[in-house]
């Protein structure tokens, strides 16, 4: 059985007051019973986040981690090693604005997810197509392509620790939202893909839905049998909003 998982990315989003509110509001937050709850806030908050949250049952994650796991002569960047100490949990692993705005090759992202699982976080790879190859047909060749990227070189058995999120690119933050059934299409092409290597591995896996989720569409999304739950951005940086969508994985 798998327990779904609700995530909240906030992004390059949140100043010293807002964060502080925001956390507040977290604390506060009903949890539903058997959903994992985790947010992925700027780097700079995370420790503060871990301080707030860990006595509540909601997991922290980074939004990136180095392509090494230990500290090391790596200007700018922050170890899986540095992350984990301070109570970190998770990472994002390839998200699309820095596949696409920072350029991340699927070779960095390969050692990110190594990197990551060497320290004990759990890494969330996110994949996802852009409009002009939906448009083109090419959906699942490219969440295929960018999923076997990790099976390839590490075996679909690491998939027992880790996190799919399936994010199209085009629903990111512009508020247009795959259908349920577009969703589900994808997700049950991702499952079957890993199932034909380990089909353990495949059955157990959480694969997270992401790209503009609300409260007002959480439900109708976590319905579908393949979406564990969901990546969420804009939505998680109010509580209210973020508790709704955790609850609608709840039910
Ligand atoms: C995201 O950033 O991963 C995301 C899904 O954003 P949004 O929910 O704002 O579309």
């Amino acid at each position: 059985m798998r327990h779904p998982m609700v995530a909240g990315n906030w992004k390059m989003h949140g100043n010293r007051a807002g964060v502080a509110e925001l956390l507040e509001g977290l604390r506060n937050m009903p949890l539903p019973r058997g959903v994992e709850v985790a947010v992925f806030p700027p780097t700079l908050f995370i420790e503060r986040a871990v301080e707030a949250l860990e006595q509540g049952g909601i997991s922290v994650g980074a939004q990136n981690s180095a392509i090494q796991s230990e500290q090391g002569a790596l200007t700018g960047e922050v170890a899986p090693e540095q992350l984990a100490e301070v109570g970190c949990k998770l990472v994002l692993i390839g998200h699309s604005e820095r596949r696409q705005i920072l350029g991340e090759t699927e070779e960095v992202l390969r050692r990110k997810f190594a990197a990551a699982q060497a320290s004990g976080l759990m890494p969330v790879l996110c994949i996802g197509e852009t409009l002009e190859e939906r448009e083109a047909g090419k959906t699942l060749e490219v969440v295929g392509r960018q999923l076997d990227s990790i099976v390839d070189e590490f075996g679909a058995a690491v998939f027992a620790d880790a996190v799919i999120a399936y994010e199209p690119v085009w629903a990111i933050g512009t508020g247009l939202t795959a259908t349920p059934q577009q969703a589900q299409d994808v997700h049950a092409a991702i499952r079957a893909q890993l199932a034909a290597k380990d089909a353990e591995v495949a059955a157990g896996v959480r694969l997270l839905y992401g790209g503009s989720v609300k409260a007002a569409n959480a439900a109708e999304l976590f319905g579908m049998p393949d979406i564990d739950g969901g990546l969420i951005g804009g939505a998680s940086l109010n509580a209210d909003e973020f508790g709704a969508i955790c609850r609608a994985a709840g039910n």
